[in-house]
This record gives C-alpha cells, structure tokens and sequence, in this order.
C-alpha cells in the first residue's frame, strides 16, 4: 500500500533522531511533538484531528511512563502507534447484522468515490461467507450506474434487483425512475426471496449538493438500513472533512468505507474520518478488482503508518 509513503517518512526520520538521546528533555518532547503535528498536517490530516492527537501524544510524553521507561524513544513510539490507533477508531468495528434478515446496507457518497465498486466487493465478500446478498440499483442519476451494477453483480456472482427500461415509464431510459421506490422494492424482492442482505447502492454527484442528500434521505427514511456507509475516496485530502460533514448532516450514516488506499494519497482523509464524524471505519477498499478490499483493522493501519 503506497499511502502514507510520505508520513511514515517522515515519522520514521523523527524518530530515528530521538533514538540518539537517553533520557528525554522536555524541549526533546516538544521538538518531537513539533515534527509530528507537522508531518501530519503536511499530509492533509483534518487541523482539529492533529491538535487533539498531538495533545495527548505530548501529555503522555511528558509523564511517567517515558520517564521511567527503560528505552524513553521507544516508548515515545509506543505512545504515538497507541494513539494512532485511537484517531482510527480502536477496536475493530464490525457490520451490524439486523436480528430478523435481511440486513440491509445502504451506500452513499460523491460519485466517483467507488460506491459501485464497493457494492460488488462487499457482496463477494459476503457471499463467500456464506451468505445470499441482493444488490439493489438506485444510482438511476448517472445514465450507466445500472449497467455498471449489473456487470458488477455478475462478476461477484450475486442477484441484482435493478429497475428494467419499461419500468421507468420512458423506454430504454434507465435515468427517469424513482430511486425511492426501487430500494422499497429491492428490499421487499429480497424479503420474499429470502436473501440475508440487501445492498442498495444511491446515486452520487460531482459535489455535495441538496437534491442528492434528500434523495439518499429519503432512501434511508424508506428502507430503514441496518448500515450507511459513507464511501469516501481516501485521495480527496482536506475536502474529505467537509464532504463527510455534509454527509453526516444529510444521511446520518453510522459508518464509513476508505476507497483507493492503494492510491498515491497523503492518508489525511484516512486519519481524519473518525476524529471528524465520529464514526467508525468499517472497510477499506485497496485496487478496483472485486478482491481489493478488506474489513478495517485501526491497529494494523497504524502499523503500516509506523512501519
Ligand atoms: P461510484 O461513482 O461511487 O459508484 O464509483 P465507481 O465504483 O464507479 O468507481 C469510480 C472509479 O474508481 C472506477 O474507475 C473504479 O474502478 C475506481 N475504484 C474504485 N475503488 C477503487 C480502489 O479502491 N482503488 C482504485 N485504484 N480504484 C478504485
């Protein structure tokens, strides 16, 4: 995973020169803490995340356990992978299931993030559990969204509930039905069907914009969803903050999927996310093959930053 190439760089480098010294100074903390908050806002981290995080780094720095500890660097390090996996989230968060199937997920977010990408890889991972999910095509804004679902969906080797051309009232034209009322349907289909989840993938646009949040507001007021994942492309850098903001505001999603980990990003939307909304990262999606994707482990994503 390229991401965080840059500020496990520069953490490394920080660290490296506190290794020199025995006993640490309290300017020797300062100076290190300085390194940190600067690295981290270099790579896009949200400015409220990064003063929060390097706080506590610092309190904890400058307290009895670096005192006391036999190798005083190494317990700096300790502390700042301790807190990164606090600024992830912790413990690992897994998908709720709903107590009577289906469990329905729904997915949001701007389009391009990879929301339909995501649909395939989590049914696939689903599937290869053992379970039965339902993709169900509500993007009916972005002409090929259905199609590309449909495609999807055959790669994963899951059923589809899509709308059909002669239902939108306009032949051939797969943009004029009424989102809400397909995820009522594709919940309902999958319901009688007997899948034990449904995924109801939104339609997404360009930027955040008050049709798209009352359309996916509606969605979610109609099918009732177990999980709204907020799919956030982990390259946007600082407008991931104000994205997931609106998000929050618009759908109230209860938890979020970084999409192109494997991508050239600065992590700033990665560490960010959670410190932000205050919800857990439940997946990260890392290529665009239907395996590129796993649940979210803070601890080892912190890991990797530090490696
Ligand atoms: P949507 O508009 O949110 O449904 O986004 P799509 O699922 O259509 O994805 C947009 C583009 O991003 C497509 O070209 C995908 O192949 C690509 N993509 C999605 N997820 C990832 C990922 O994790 N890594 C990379 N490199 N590309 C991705």
């Amino acid at each position: 995973m390229a991401t965080f190439g840059n500020l496990s760089a520069r953490l490394t480098d920080t660290f490296a020169k506190l290794r020199t010294k025995g006993k640490l100074s309290a300017a020797d903390v300062d100076g290190t803490v300085r390194e940190i908050r600067r690295a981290l806002l270099e790579a896009d981290v949200a400015l409220e995340v990064v003063k929060d995080f390097t706080g506590k780094v610092r309190e904890r720095a400058l307290g009895d356990e670096v005192n006391k500890a036999l190798n005083p660097a190494q317990q700096v390090v300790q502390i700042v992978n301790d807190e990164l996996i606090g600024i992830l989230g912790g413990e690992q968060r897994r998908l709720e299931f709903a107590k009577t199937p289906p469990t329905v997920i729904m997915l949001a977010g701007l389009q391009g993030a990879g929301k339909t990408t995501l649909a395939g890889k989590l049914a696939k991972w689903l599937k290869d559990q053992g379970h039965t999910p339902l993709l169900v095509a509500c993007d009916l804004q972005r002409p090929n969204a259905v199609t590309q679902l449909g495609v999807v969906a055959e790669q994963a080797g899951v059923a589809i509930y899509a709308p059909h051309p002669g239902n939108t009232g306009v032949e051939g034209d797969l943009t004029v039905g009424d989102p809400v009322r397909v995820a009522r349907d594709g919940v309902a289909e999958a319901r009688s069907k007997h899948h034990d989840f449904v995924i109801v993938d939104t339609a997404g646009r360009l930027g955040v914009d008050a049709e798209l949040m009352k359309q996916a507001g509606d969605i979610r007021a109609a099918i009732d969803p177990d999980e709204v994942l907020f799919v956030i492309d982990a390259m946007i850098g600082q407008d991931a903050v104000a994205t997931a903001q609106a998000f929050q505001e618009g759908v109230d999603f209860t938890g979020v999927v970084l999409t192109k980990l494997d991508g050239d990003a600065r992590g700033g939307a990665a560490l960010s996310i959670r410190g932000v909304t205050g919800k857990p990262i439940l997946f990260a999606s890392t290529g665009e093959g239907l395996g590129d994707f796993e649940p979210f482990h803070p601890d080892r994503m912190a890991s990797r930053i530090l490696d």
